[in-house]
């Protein structure tokens, strides 16, 4: 599978680069290009009441940009703004399952977000776990009950860096079956 990583406004470019990494590694058969065009934060998406970007309406502009784009399989769109999804006060993602377009923000996943010292390590291995957790959902593998498995719920960050970054077997297979399926 051929997969574009897009940049969605401003990103810090070694953090797609880790993105990168993280999903070569782990989907088979799988290139993956960090695409040279940046999305421009939609400010439609501003929910001013709430300050916080509706993550809704990013992915529906990264799926538009994906439709111009028929070279790739999937195209995971990585931002760096706050964002919601209704009925939850923050999302880390979000994915059409199945579907040709996904979307991470990097906003919570850093660790000055919880007042704690910067960590460029720490900040990659969760850029990559959210990354490969939305990018499964594109392929059709749901949320997995178990909590060390990359496809388990995060509700908070606290789940996200108990969970491995890596997909258990289950997932894997379904991950895998779904690649060869594109053909
Ligand atoms: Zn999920
Ligand atoms: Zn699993």
């Amino acid at each position: 599978m051929k997969v574009g990583i897009l940049q969605v406004g401003q990103v810090t470019p070694e953090v797609l680069v880790g993105i990168q990494e993280g999903l070569v590694k782990t989907f088979p058969d799988t290139t993956v290009a960090i695409i040279k065009d940046v999305l421009l934060v939609p400010q439609e998406a501003f929910d001013k009441k709430r300050g916080q970007y509706n993550s809704n309406i990013i992915l529906s502009c990264v799926k538009a940009y994906s439709s111009k784009k028929p070279e790739f399989y999937r195209i995971l769109g990585v931002a760096d703004v706050d964002i919601f999804s209704s009925g939850l006060n923050y999302v880390f993602g979000e994915a059409y399952v199945p579907g040709g377009a996904a979307l991470i923000s990097l906003w919570r996943l850093k660790p000055v977000f919880y007042k704690e010292k910067p960590n460029l390590v720490l900040f990659l291995l969760r850029a990559q776990k959210e990354a490969i957790h939305e990018l499964s959902h594109t392929l059709g593998v749901g949320h997995c009950p178990r909590s060390m498995c990359v496809m388990h719920f995060s509700n908070s960050i606290f789940d996200t860096d108990r969970k491995q970054s890596l997909l258990c077997d289950e997932c894997y297979l379904q991950a895998a079956i779904a690649i060869s399926n594109l053909g």
